[in-house]
């Protein structure tokens, strides 16, 4: 059977490991292309534009999307994030699966571009420990981590609307489990339409050719 790249959302409360799993992912994996986004969100230590990010002002992130350059964007916690079109175009068009690491309201969006798109939701083992984590990264300042720990509270009515849930408690055994899901999803009927239809015509011819 052919295999067409899947274009795969991975969303999840801010601190539930989202960044540590995509690199072990691509790490461990060599099937699959990491978006990177554009934020007009400031680096943190140790993030490099162009890696992590592209670190754009308001007003370039701005004409990125007067010029249609994003496929989705979204404001998070007073900033843009957005997802840059060309590369996922390119890297789905050569067979990848590609992956955008991104928020609730950005998944909405590529769910209704890309109905084949498959929707996965990090979770923390428990509230507390989604707490420790964003808070032991230290990369946020206490108001920072009060905004987004209320913006998990309403992304948290959202989850119903993604396919799989995966949670992020041991990172080896969630980096398998994401990647066998992912395996699993290329091989339900939706996504082979075209695998499907030339087994029915081929059927058909020799069917009949055999009276
Ligand atoms: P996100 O990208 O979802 O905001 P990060 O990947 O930055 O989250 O992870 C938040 C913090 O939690 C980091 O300090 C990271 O090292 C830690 N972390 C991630 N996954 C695990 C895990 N499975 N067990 C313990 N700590 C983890
Ligand atoms: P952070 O500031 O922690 O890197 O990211 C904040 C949130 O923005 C996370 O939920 C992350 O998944 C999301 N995000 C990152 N890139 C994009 C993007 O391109 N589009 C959207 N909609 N969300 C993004």
């Amino acid at each position: 059977m052919r295999h067409k790249g899947i274009l795969i959302v991975v969303s999840g409360f801010s601190g539930a490991g989202k960044g540590t799993l995509m690199k072990k992912l691509v790490q461990e994996y060599d099937n699959y292309a990491l978006s990177i986004s554009a934020t007009t969100r400031a680096p943190r230590a140790g993030e490099e534009d162009g890696r992590e990010y592209f670190f754009l002002t308001k007003e370039a992130f701005e004409q990125k999307i007067a010029e249609d350059g994003l496929i989705e964007y979204a404001c998070y916690c007073d900033n843009y994030y957005g997802t840059p079109r060309d590369y996922v175009e390119k890297q789905l068009a050569a067979g990848r699966d590609v992956i955008l690491e991104i928020e609730i309201q950005g998944a909405l969006k590529i769910r209704k571009q890309f109905p084949t798109a498959l929707l996965l939701f990090v979770m923390p083992p428990d509230a507390e420990e989604l707490k420790r984590r964003l808070t032991g990264r230290g990369t946020e300042n206490e108001e920072a981590v009060a905004k987004r720990m209320a913006r998990a509270v309403e992304e948290a009515d959202g989850i119903e609307e993604y396919d799989y849930i995966v949670v992020n408690d041991d990172l080896e055994r969630c980096v398998k489990e994401l990647h066998e899901i992912i395996l699993a999803a290329h091989n339900t009927p939706f996504r082979n339409e075209e695998f499907i239809e030339k087994i029915r015509e081929e059927l058909k011819v020799l069917a009949k050719g055999e009276k």
